[in-house]
Protein backbone atom coordinates (compact mmCIF):
# COMPACT_ATOMS: atom_id res chain seq x y z
CA UNK A 1 0.00 0.00 0.00
CA UNK A 2 0.44 3.67 -0.50
CA UNK A 3 0.71 5.43 2.72
CA UNK A 4 1.31 9.17 4.01
CA UNK A 5 2.82 9.48 7.48
CA UNK A 6 2.23 12.86 9.38
CA UNK A 7 4.53 13.68 12.41
CA UNK A 8 3.69 16.61 14.67
CA UNK A 9 4.63 15.31 18.09
CA UNK A 10 7.23 17.86 18.76
CA UNK A 11 8.78 20.52 16.59
CA UNK A 12 8.67 18.97 13.41
CA UNK A 13 5.93 18.68 10.65
CA UNK A 14 7.53 15.37 8.63
CA UNK A 15 5.84 13.70 6.25
CA UNK A 16 6.30 10.43 4.75
CA UNK A 17 5.18 8.71 1.66
CA UNK A 18 6.38 4.85 1.75
CA UNK A 19 5.39 1.54 -0.75
CA UNK A 20 5.43 -1.03 1.62
CA UNK A 21 8.81 -0.74 3.36
CA UNK A 22 10.26 1.66 0.60
CA UNK A 23 10.46 4.96 0.74
CA UNK A 24 9.59 7.38 -1.49
CA UNK A 25 9.62 10.92 0.55
CA UNK A 26 10.31 11.95 3.61
CA UNK A 27 9.99 15.77 4.21
CA UNK A 28 10.83 18.31 6.98
CA UNK A 29 10.06 21.49 8.51
CA UNK A 30 11.35 22.32 11.37
CA UNK A 31 10.48 24.72 13.57
CA UNK A 32 13.39 24.61 16.25
CA UNK A 33 15.03 27.54 14.69
CA UNK A 34 12.22 29.61 16.51
CA UNK A 35 12.69 27.65 19.54
CA UNK A 36 16.45 27.90 19.91
CA UNK A 37 16.48 31.12 21.59
CA UNK A 38 14.29 30.38 24.56
CA UNK A 39 16.41 27.07 25.12
CA UNK A 40 13.29 24.49 24.53
CA UNK A 41 10.31 23.99 22.22
CA UNK A 42 7.46 26.58 23.13
CA UNK A 43 4.40 24.56 22.42
CA UNK A 44 2.50 27.10 21.23
CA UNK A 45 4.96 28.22 19.03
CA UNK A 46 5.31 24.59 17.77
CA UNK A 47 1.35 24.66 17.03
CA UNK A 48 1.36 27.21 14.83
CA UNK A 49 4.28 26.34 13.14
CA UNK A 50 2.87 22.86 12.46
CA UNK A 51 -0.36 25.04 11.09
CA UNK A 52 1.80 26.92 8.49
CA UNK A 53 4.01 24.01 7.23
CA UNK A 54 1.14 21.25 7.24
CA UNK A 55 -0.03 21.43 3.29
CA UNK A 56 2.87 23.00 2.15
CA UNK A 57 5.33 20.17 3.66
CA UNK A 58 2.60 17.38 1.99
CA UNK A 59 2.76 18.97 -1.10
CA UNK A 60 6.87 18.65 -1.55
CA UNK A 61 6.47 15.12 -0.03
CA UNK A 62 4.03 14.44 -3.29
CA UNK A 63 6.30 15.54 -5.78
CA UNK A 64 9.12 14.44 -4.13
CA UNK A 65 7.53 10.94 -4.38
CA UNK A 66 5.86 11.53 -7.91
CA UNK A 67 2.83 10.01 -6.55
CA UNK A 68 -0.93 11.95 -6.58
CA UNK A 69 -2.93 12.44 -3.40
CA UNK A 70 -5.40 10.10 -5.55
CA UNK A 71 -2.98 7.64 -5.47
CA UNK A 72 -2.67 7.55 -1.77
CA UNK A 73 -4.39 4.01 -0.05
CA UNK A 74 -3.88 5.39 3.92
CA UNK A 75 -3.03 7.53 6.18
CA UNK A 76 -1.36 7.16 8.93
CA UNK A 77 -0.44 10.09 11.97
CA UNK A 78 1.34 10.17 15.14
CA UNK A 79 -1.57 10.14 17.70
CA UNK A 80 0.99 10.96 20.96
CA UNK A 81 2.93 10.91 22.70
CA UNK A 82 4.10 14.35 22.47
CA UNK A 83 2.89 18.09 22.63
CA UNK A 84 -0.77 18.19 22.87
CA UNK A 85 -1.62 21.00 20.71
CA UNK A 86 1.10 20.07 18.10
CA UNK A 87 -0.22 16.32 18.17
CA UNK A 88 -3.84 17.93 17.67
CA UNK A 89 -2.85 19.91 14.10
CA UNK A 90 -1.52 16.42 12.52
CA UNK A 91 -4.18 14.44 13.80
CA UNK A 92 -6.63 16.98 12.63
CA UNK A 93 -5.42 17.02 9.28
CA UNK A 94 -4.65 13.72 9.12
CA UNK A 95 -9.21 13.16 9.55
CA UNK A 96 -9.34 15.69 7.09
CA UNK A 97 -7.10 14.06 4.45
CA UNK A 98 -8.48 10.59 5.27
CA UNK A 99 -12.02 12.01 4.52
CA UNK A 100 -11.54 13.61 2.05
CA UNK A 101 -9.85 10.71 0.10
CA UNK A 102 -12.25 7.82 1.32
CA UNK A 103 -9.02 6.50 2.86
CA UNK A 104 -8.69 5.13 6.01
CA UNK A 105 -6.98 6.75 8.84
CA UNK A 106 -4.26 4.79 11.45
CA UNK A 107 -3.47 6.62 14.30
CA UNK A 108 0.17 5.26 15.75
CA UNK A 109 2.30 5.64 18.40
CA UNK A 110 5.13 8.03 17.89
CA UNK A 111 7.55 5.46 19.69
CA UNK A 112 6.63 2.34 18.25
CA UNK A 113 7.05 4.51 14.79
CA UNK A 114 10.91 5.40 16.18
CA UNK A 115 11.17 1.09 16.19
CA UNK A 116 9.52 0.43 13.28
CA UNK A 117 11.30 3.02 11.34
CA UNK A 118 14.48 0.94 10.58
CA UNK A 119 12.73 -1.44 8.25
CA UNK A 120 13.03 1.26 5.51
CA UNK A 121 16.75 0.21 5.69
CA UNK A 122 17.54 -3.07 7.16
CA UNK A 123 14.28 -4.95 6.02
CA UNK A 124 11.14 -6.67 8.22
CA UNK A 125 12.57 -6.80 12.27
CA UNK A 126 13.47 -9.82 13.46
CA UNK A 127 10.48 -11.30 16.09
CA UNK A 128 10.54 -10.68 18.92
CA UNK A 129 14.02 -7.82 19.31
CA UNK A 130 14.73 -5.72 21.80
CA UNK A 131 14.38 -2.06 21.52
CA UNK A 132 16.43 0.79 22.81
CA UNK A 133 14.70 3.84 22.41
CA UNK A 134 16.17 7.10 23.31
CA UNK A 135 14.79 10.09 22.29
CA UNK A 136 14.32 13.83 23.50
CA UNK A 137 11.49 12.48 25.86
CA UNK A 138 11.56 8.87 26.55
CA UNK A 139 13.92 6.22 27.32
CA UNK A 140 13.32 2.95 27.41
CA UNK A 141 13.94 -0.73 26.86
CA UNK A 142 11.52 -2.78 25.10
CA UNK A 143 10.84 -6.32 24.20
CA UNK A 144 9.29 -6.25 20.54
CA UNK A 145 7.48 -9.36 19.60
CA UNK A 146 5.84 -7.29 16.30
CA UNK A 147 6.30 -3.76 16.26
CA UNK A 148 2.53 -3.15 14.93
CA UNK A 149 0.89 -5.39 17.60
CA UNK A 150 2.40 -5.58 20.22
CA UNK A 151 5.21 -4.10 22.16
CA UNK A 152 6.25 -4.60 26.37
CA UNK A 153 8.09 -2.34 28.13
CA UNK A 154 10.81 -3.91 30.34
CA UNK A 155 12.17 -0.19 31.99
CA UNK A 156 12.49 3.25 30.98
CA UNK A 157 14.04 6.55 32.61
CA UNK A 158 12.81 7.19 36.43
CA UNK A 159 13.81 11.05 35.67
CA UNK A 160 15.18 12.88 32.75
CA UNK A 161 15.23 11.06 29.27
CA UNK A 162 18.95 10.26 27.54
CA UNK A 163 18.40 13.09 25.08
CA UNK A 164 17.11 15.55 27.72
CA UNK A 165 20.16 15.18 29.37
CA UNK A 166 22.28 15.71 26.10
CA UNK A 167 20.36 18.66 26.22
CA UNK A 168 20.82 19.90 29.85
CA UNK A 169 24.74 19.21 29.80
CA UNK A 170 24.96 20.80 26.78
CA UNK A 171 23.56 24.21 28.07
CA UNK A 172 25.73 23.79 30.72
CA UNK A 173 28.95 23.35 28.85
CA UNK A 174 28.04 26.97 26.79
CA UNK A 175 26.61 24.34 23.69
CA UNK A 176 23.63 25.61 21.32
CA UNK A 177 19.95 23.81 22.20
CA UNK A 178 19.27 21.12 21.29
CA UNK A 179 23.28 20.07 22.50
CA UNK A 180 23.05 15.66 21.52
CA UNK A 181 24.74 17.10 18.06
CA UNK A 182 26.97 19.57 19.25
CA UNK A 183 28.14 17.42 23.00
CA UNK A 184 28.11 14.49 19.80
CA UNK A 185 30.73 17.00 17.60
CA UNK A 186 32.75 18.01 20.68
CA UNK A 187 33.24 14.21 21.84
CA UNK A 188 35.46 13.64 19.09
CA UNK A 189 38.20 15.72 19.91
CA UNK A 190 37.79 14.96 23.87
CA UNK A 191 38.87 12.00 26.19
CA UNK A 192 35.86 9.87 27.50
CA UNK A 193 37.89 8.63 29.99
CA UNK A 194 38.79 12.12 31.67
CA UNK A 195 36.55 12.36 33.97
CA UNK A 196 34.68 9.46 35.96
CA UNK A 197 31.38 10.91 36.00
CA UNK A 198 27.95 8.20 37.98
CA UNK A 199 26.55 5.79 35.62
CA UNK A 200 23.17 5.36 36.92
CA UNK A 201 21.52 2.03 37.94
CA UNK A 202 24.25 0.62 35.93
CA UNK A 203 24.13 -2.49 37.96
CA UNK A 204 20.83 -2.67 39.86
CA UNK A 205 19.35 -5.57 38.38
CA UNK A 206 16.31 -3.67 36.67
CA UNK A 207 15.95 -2.19 33.20
CA UNK A 208 15.58 1.41 34.26
CA UNK A 209 17.59 4.07 33.10
CA UNK A 210 18.35 7.23 35.16
CA UNK A 211 20.36 10.45 34.11
CA UNK A 212 19.26 13.83 36.16
CA UNK A 213 22.07 12.42 38.62
CA UNK A 214 24.90 12.57 36.21
CA UNK A 215 23.65 15.58 34.40
CA UNK A 216 23.97 17.56 38.21
CA UNK A 217 27.47 15.66 38.87
CA UNK A 218 28.57 17.34 35.26
CA UNK A 219 26.60 20.46 36.42
CA UNK A 220 28.98 20.52 39.61
CA UNK A 221 31.95 19.44 38.09
CA UNK A 222 31.68 22.45 35.77
CA UNK A 223 31.21 24.99 38.81
CA UNK A 224 33.74 23.63 40.81
CA UNK A 225 35.98 24.23 38.05
CA UNK A 226 35.03 27.62 37.28
CA UNK A 227 34.96 28.55 41.05
CA UNK A 228 38.81 28.02 41.37
CA UNK A 229 39.49 29.57 37.81
CA UNK A 230 40.78 26.88 36.41
CA UNK A 231 39.83 26.48 31.99
CA UNK A 232 37.41 23.92 31.16
CA UNK A 233 38.11 21.51 28.31
CA UNK A 234 34.72 21.12 26.86
CA UNK A 235 35.55 18.14 24.43
CA UNK A 236 36.75 15.96 27.22
CA UNK A 237 34.32 16.86 29.91
CA UNK A 238 31.57 16.35 26.44
CA UNK A 239 33.39 13.08 26.10
CA UNK A 240 33.47 12.19 29.41
CA UNK A 241 29.54 13.10 29.74
CA UNK A 242 28.86 10.94 26.69
CA UNK A 243 30.75 7.86 27.78
CA UNK A 244 28.87 7.46 31.36
CA UNK A 245 25.24 7.96 29.30
CA UNK A 246 26.05 5.70 26.34
CA UNK A 247 27.91 3.13 28.89
CA UNK A 248 24.70 2.65 30.69
CA UNK A 249 22.96 2.70 27.85
CA UNK A 250 24.58 -0.31 26.05
CA UNK A 251 25.13 -2.24 28.61
CA UNK A 252 21.64 -2.73 29.91
CA UNK A 253 20.64 -2.85 26.61
CA UNK A 254 22.80 -6.13 26.19
CA UNK A 255 21.83 -7.45 29.70
CA UNK A 256 18.11 -7.19 28.34
CA UNK A 257 18.95 -9.56 25.21
CA UNK A 258 20.53 -12.01 27.71
CA UNK A 259 17.63 -11.99 30.08
CA UNK A 260 15.23 -12.77 27.21
CA UNK A 261 17.76 -14.97 24.98
CA UNK A 262 17.39 -11.88 22.38
CA UNK A 263 19.82 -11.75 19.84
CA UNK A 264 18.86 -8.58 17.26
CA UNK A 265 19.01 -5.49 19.02
CA UNK A 266 17.40 -2.19 17.54
CA UNK A 267 18.23 1.81 19.09
CA UNK A 268 16.02 3.98 18.06
CA UNK A 269 14.99 7.53 18.59
CA UNK A 270 17.13 10.87 18.26
CA UNK A 271 19.83 9.75 20.73
CA UNK A 272 20.74 6.84 18.48
CA UNK A 273 21.79 9.54 16.00
CA UNK A 274 25.26 9.86 18.25
CA UNK A 275 28.00 8.26 17.12
CA UNK A 276 29.47 6.92 20.00
CA UNK A 277 26.33 5.10 21.23
CA UNK A 278 26.74 3.59 17.74
CA UNK A 279 30.13 2.72 18.03
CA UNK A 280 30.19 1.38 21.05
CA UNK A 281 26.77 -0.37 20.92
CA UNK A 282 28.34 -2.38 18.04
CA UNK A 283 31.28 -3.56 19.48
CA UNK A 284 29.30 -4.69 22.73
CA UNK A 285 27.35 -6.34 20.64
CA UNK A 286 29.50 -7.99 18.48
CA UNK A 287 31.22 -9.23 21.98
CA UNK A 288 28.01 -10.92 22.61
CA UNK A 289 26.76 -12.52 19.27
CA UNK A 290 23.92 -9.76 19.23
CA UNK A 291 23.36 -8.53 15.66
CA UNK A 292 22.87 -4.69 15.94
CA UNK A 293 20.15 -2.81 13.83
CA UNK A 294 20.36 1.30 14.17
CA UNK A 295 18.99 3.16 11.31
CA UNK A 296 20.73 6.27 9.47
CA UNK A 297 20.61 9.38 11.52
CA UNK A 298 18.15 10.84 9.70
CA UNK A 299 15.70 8.38 10.06
CA UNK A 300 16.25 8.15 13.76
CA UNK A 301 14.98 11.91 14.58
CA UNK A 302 11.58 13.16 14.38
CA UNK A 303 10.02 12.40 10.74
CA UNK A 304 7.06 11.11 8.97
CA UNK A 305 8.36 8.38 7.39
CA UNK A 306 8.64 6.67 10.34
CA UNK A 307 4.84 6.74 10.75
CA UNK A 308 3.98 6.02 7.37
CA UNK A 309 6.17 2.52 7.93
CA UNK A 310 4.28 1.90 10.79
CA UNK A 311 1.15 2.81 9.37
CA UNK A 312 2.12 0.49 6.24
CA UNK A 313 2.69 -2.44 8.88
CA UNK A 314 -1.04 -2.10 10.28
CA UNK A 315 -2.39 -2.06 6.93
CA UNK A 316 -0.36 -5.55 5.95
CA UNK A 317 -1.55 -6.99 9.37
CA UNK A 318 -4.76 -6.30 8.64
CA UNK A 319 -5.44 -3.99 11.43
CA UNK A 320 -8.57 -2.53 11.61
CA UNK A 321 -8.42 1.81 10.95
CA UNK A 322 -8.77 4.11 13.41
CA UNK A 323 -12.14 6.09 14.02
CA UNK A 324 -12.72 9.10 12.35
CA UNK A 325 -13.10 10.21 16.41
CA UNK A 326 -9.36 9.75 18.10
CA UNK A 327 -8.16 12.08 20.19
CA UNK A 328 -4.92 13.54 20.21
CA UNK A 329 -2.80 11.59 23.55
CA UNK A 330 -0.37 13.52 24.78
CA UNK A 331 0.80 10.75 27.16
CA UNK A 332 0.28 7.98 25.10
CA UNK A 333 1.89 4.74 26.52
CA UNK A 334 4.45 3.12 24.79
CA UNK A 335 2.55 -0.24 24.82
CA UNK A 336 -0.54 0.87 22.45
CA UNK A 337 0.96 0.73 19.26
CA UNK A 338 -2.10 1.93 17.31
CA UNK A 339 -5.30 3.38 18.30
P1 LIG B 1 10.28 11.82 21.81
O1 LIG B 1 10.55 10.93 20.64
O2 LIG B 1 10.62 11.19 23.11
O3 LIG B 1 8.91 12.42 21.78
P2 LIG B 1 11.61 13.99 20.52
O4 LIG B 1 10.59 13.68 19.51
O5 LIG B 1 11.82 15.37 21.00
O6 LIG B 1 11.33 13.04 21.74
P3 LIG B 1 13.72 12.99 18.80
O7 LIG B 1 13.73 13.80 17.55
O8 LIG B 1 13.39 11.56 18.70
O9 LIG B 1 12.93 13.62 19.99
O10 LIG B 1 15.13 13.19 19.49
C1 LIG B 1 15.61 14.47 19.81
C2 LIG B 1 16.69 14.31 20.86
O11 LIG B 1 17.79 13.58 20.30
C3 LIG B 1 17.24 15.61 21.39
O12 LIG B 1 17.33 15.54 22.80
C4 LIG B 1 18.63 15.69 20.76
O13 LIG B 1 19.58 16.40 21.53
C5 LIG B 1 18.99 14.22 20.68
N1 LIG B 1 20.01 13.96 19.66
C6 LIG B 1 19.95 14.19 18.32
N2 LIG B 1 21.13 13.89 17.72
C7 LIG B 1 21.97 13.46 18.73
C8 LIG B 1 23.32 13.02 18.78
N3 LIG B 1 24.07 12.96 17.68
N4 LIG B 1 23.81 12.67 19.98
C9 LIG B 1 23.06 12.72 21.09
N5 LIG B 1 21.80 13.13 21.12
C10 LIG B 1 21.24 13.50 19.95
MG1 LIG C 1 12.64 17.38 17.42
FE1 LIG D 1 10.69 11.36 18.72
Amino acid sequence: PLVLGIETSCDETGIGIVRGHTLLANTIASSMEEHARFGGVVPEVASRAHLEAMTPTIETALAGAGVKLSDIDAIAVTAGPGLAGALLVGVAAAKAYSLGLGVPLYGVNHLAAHVAVDQLEHGPLPKPCIALLVSGGHSSLLLVPDVAQDVISLGSTVDDAAGEAFDKVARVLGLPFPGGPHIDKAAVSGDGAAIGFPRGKIDDGTFDFSFSGLKTAVARWVEAKEASGASIHVPDVAASFQEAVVDVLTRKALQACKRYDVHDLLIGGGVAANSRLRALAQERCDQAGVRLRVPRPGLCTDNGAMVATLGSDLVAAGVAPSSLEIPADSSLPITTVHV
